[in-house]
């Protein structure tokens, strides 16, 4: 379904393409948001995303903490910032702390702790994301929406972590109707908790959508679409390498 782009030029068309469905997909949105495509380039290999960021792709998105940090490495003599949007175990925090522009699955006050002392002591601050589980699905990572808003309200202990928004992934399942509702949860929760959110708190971001929803997403409010699939081609891991299922 998803060809491989092997070319500068290829992964410039994708990219191309991509951003002229999200911009007719923003002009049926009623929410007048500004979007932003961030690339997902999980188990894409260094040499593939070099051809992706001289095509212009200069903010990637992992899933997992280690794989991130290795090509952040690897590929240090390139502009390119690193957004994590996988869930983070707290022992890794150290590692995100280090190299990542923006965390965009914060769903624990224990990690938020964790991230906060070790970007203080390195004298750095992170934009982060709350992740929401909007379709309760057990086996996603996230708060439940009604855990937010008490969430947010911890935030001020954490000087370091920039709030910027929230962050779903939809359910995973054919009725488009229950993918739409989940990303309509989080844009009215985004709405609701706005108007009182804690001084520090911005809720400007709603990042959701990804290869095979982001249109729908964007039609509901979305600012950040996560793709991955439709730039790079189809992964060879299954998703339930990055995902609990
Ligand atoms: C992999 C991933 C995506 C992108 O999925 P595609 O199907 O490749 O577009 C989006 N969000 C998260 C959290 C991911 O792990």
């Amino acid at each position: 379904m998803f060809q491989q782009a092997a070319s500068v030029d290829e992964f410039r068309q994708n990219v191309e393409t991509i951003e002229a469905r999200i911009e007719a997909a923003r002009l049926r949105s009623p929410h007048g948001q500004l979007v932003r495509l961030l690339p997902v380039s999980k188990t894409v290999p260094e040499e593939r995303l070099r051809l992706a960021v001289q095509a212009g792709c200069h903010r990637l998105g992992e899933n997992k903490v280690q794989e991130a940090h290795r090509k952040w490495q690897a590929m240090a003599d390139l502009d390119v910032e690193w957004v994590v949007i996988g869930h983070l175990q707290t022992n890794k925090a150290k590692l995100v702390a280090e190299f990542a522009s923006e965390f965009q699955a914060l769903d624990s006050l224990r990690v938020a702790e964790a991230l906060d002392r070790r970007l203080q002591a390195l004298g750095r601050g992170l934009d982060v994301l709350v992740q929401v589980n909007t379709s309760g699905e057990e086996s996603k990572f996230g708060l439940a929406p009604h855990e937010v808003e008490a969430f947010l309200a911890e935030m001020g202990a954490f000087g370091a972590l920039r709030v910027r928004g929230l962050m779903t992934l939809a359910a995973f399942t054919d009725d488009t109707q229950r993918v739409r509702d989940c990303f309509v949860t989080l844009r009215t929760l985004r709405d609701r908790l706005r108007q009182s959110a804690p001084t520090g708190v911005v809720l400007d971001e709603l990042s959701m959508g990804m290869s095979g929803d982001f249109e729908m997403a964007v039609e509901e409010g979305a600012t950040v679409v996560r793709v991955g699939q439709a730039i790079f081609g189809a992964r060879a891991l299954p998703d339930s390498h990055y995902w609990p299922s």
